[in-house]
């Protein structure tokens, strides 16, 4: 099923994994649901829509970057790819920053993982 539910632009997204409207982050392009922080696999660089796989982002583990605040690691469920996105802490509905923590517990072999 390649369903386009995720809508993505600068208006906000409703969220694939949760259903949930996603507000637009103003400072930003956000790229992953600051309720559940699940993303979608739609980027090769960040916002520039360049992948085809649109697979489901499940985030796996987070860790605290001295430069970016955290930074989310997330796995592909339909290709497998690992991907790092920073967490968004400030504008419009920025991330729920205790399930972030709750991230930061969990243990994800993401180096050395293809
Ligand atoms: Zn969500
Ligand atoms: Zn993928």
């Amino acid at each position: 099923m390649e369903t386009k539910r995720f809508q993505k632009n600068d208006g906000g997204f409703i969220c694939a994994h949760c259903g949930r409207d996603v507000p637009p982050l103003k400072t930003t392009s956000r790229d992953h649901c600051p309720y559940c922080l699940w993303s979608i696999h739609i980027d090769i660089n960040p916002g520039d829509r360049a992948c085809g796989c649109l697979g489901q982002l499940e985030p796996m583990t987070a860790y605290p970057d001295s430069k970016k605040g955290y930074v989310i690691v997330y796995r592909c469920q339909k290709c497998g790819e690992v991907r790092k996105c920073r967490a968004a802490l400030k504008g419009n509905e920025p991330d729920d920053l205790n399930l972030i923590i709750e991230l930061t517990s969990e243990q994800f072999p993401y180096q050395g993982h293809k």
